[in-house]
């Protein structure tokens, strides 16, 4: 069976350099045709013999997931929807900003951890992407982006918050950060590439030594009891284990702080004691808060917390000295907004009126 090459790290690629006869410094001109030239064929690698390229044509493929549409934002944000193998679809969404341009990528087809507020996990798990399927994601965003003006690449931070919980579908995830982070490749920064978890505590541990990049807890409650009702991980990894993980994780960080994301629901977590307990929790904790309005989907059983409350709760964080921000809703008008990525919306109503900036790509 050919191996797709998308899904090896530059390290993984010389390994297979060798085992197939070549030299290893062939593997990085591969490498760098494949994730900055974006080749998707051996036939455009035109400095490789082609002898060498017709023997990676009988033994290797560059495989992508398949981009199906493409939907552009009145304020700049972009959607692409992929089928990866077995027919799934994924979503990866481009967010320009302040001189920067943040992708946020998918790690999963759907989710087995049952966040109580999260249309992905409605949809059940479905299979771990791999590292391919993983990169792949921004190997389109930067096809479809090009450059600005400069010549640069609009795509300066990579954020895994998309649909799935990276931490559980570890090894993939890593190989894919590597790629990311690698100069032959995307040559992103530690500290722009940012992984999101829910809390799975042994993996965070991990993460540090293999490929420590900037982290974010989706903590989203002040207290266990809570917590517990809206994310069931948090029964197997309480508060605190969690932030004593974070502790230790911070020694290691690219970055001197955690970003903790809460998503504010309507008298479920957004109570001022709860902010005011949050305050207690973090003291000692170098961090940054970020508030997320909820966005309702169907049969959700939330409700977002007011502006009036939001502001309240934020107001309480920044008197006690932390930084905390209200995440804008981006992406609005093409449901790209956090919970709003594909096959999380299964209202069928609401699904038409989702397609209807539908643009297919042969239009675009
Ligand atoms: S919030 Fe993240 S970890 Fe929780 S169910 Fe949704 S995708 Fe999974």
């Amino acid at each position: 069976m050919k191996v797709n090459l998308l899904n090896y790290t530059l390290a993984k690629l010389e390994e297979f350099f060798l085992e197939i006869g070549e030299k290893k410094f062939r593997a990085r001109q591969v490498f760098r045709w494949l994730h900055i030239y974006g080749a998707e064929s051996f036939a455009e690698m035109t400095d490789i013999a082609k002898t060498l390229r017709a023997k990676l044509e009988e033994v290797a493929t560059i495989e992508a997931p398949a981009l199906v549409s493409e939907q552009i934002s009145a304020d700049g944000t972009r959607k692409w929807a992929l089928e990866v193998s077995g027919g799934n679809k994924i979503e990866a969404v481009y967010i320009p900003e302040d001189g920067r341009g943040t992708l946020c990528v998918s790690s999963q087809v759907g989710c087995a951890l049952e966040c109580q507020f999260c249309s992905t996990a409605r949809q059940g798990f479905n299979r771990n992407l791999s590292s391919g399927e993983i990169v792949g994601q921004l190997w389109w965003a930067n096809k479809r982006l090009g450059k600005d003006p400069k010549g640069e690449k609009l795509i300066t931070n990579v954020v895994m918050m998309g649909m799935g919980e990276p931490l559980v579908n570890y090894d993939n995830v890593i190989d894919a950060m590597k790629i990311m982070l690698d100069d032959n490749a995307y040559n992103l920064s530690k500290r722009k590439l940012t992984l999101s978890t829910s809390g799975v505590v042994p993996k965070i541990d991990t993460l540090a030594d293999d490929c420590p990049v900037a982290l974010a807890i989706s903590l989203h409650a002040s207290n266990d009891e809570v917590r517990d009702e809206i994310i069931p991980l948090n029964k197997k990894y309480p508060i605190a284990q969690l932030l004593a993980a974070c502790q230790r994780y911070l020694d290691k960080s690219p970055k001197n702080y955690i970003t903790f994301e809460y998503v504010m629901l309507k008298d479920v977590n957004d109570h001022i004691e709860h902010a005011r307990e949050l305050t207690k929790l973090m003291r000692g904790i170098e961090c940054k808060f970020n508030l997320i309005p909820f966005n309702p989907f169907p049969n959700s059983g939330f409700e977002s917390s007011s502006w009036e409350q939001i502001l309240k709760f934020q107001k309480i964080l920044q008197n006690a000295g932390y930084i905390a921000t209200v995440r804008k809703t981006r992406g609005d008008d093409i449901d790209a907004a956090c919970g709003q990525l594909v096959g999380r919306v299964q209202d069928k109503t609401k699904r038409q009126e989702k397609w209807k900036n539908y643009i297919p790509l042969h239009e675009v």
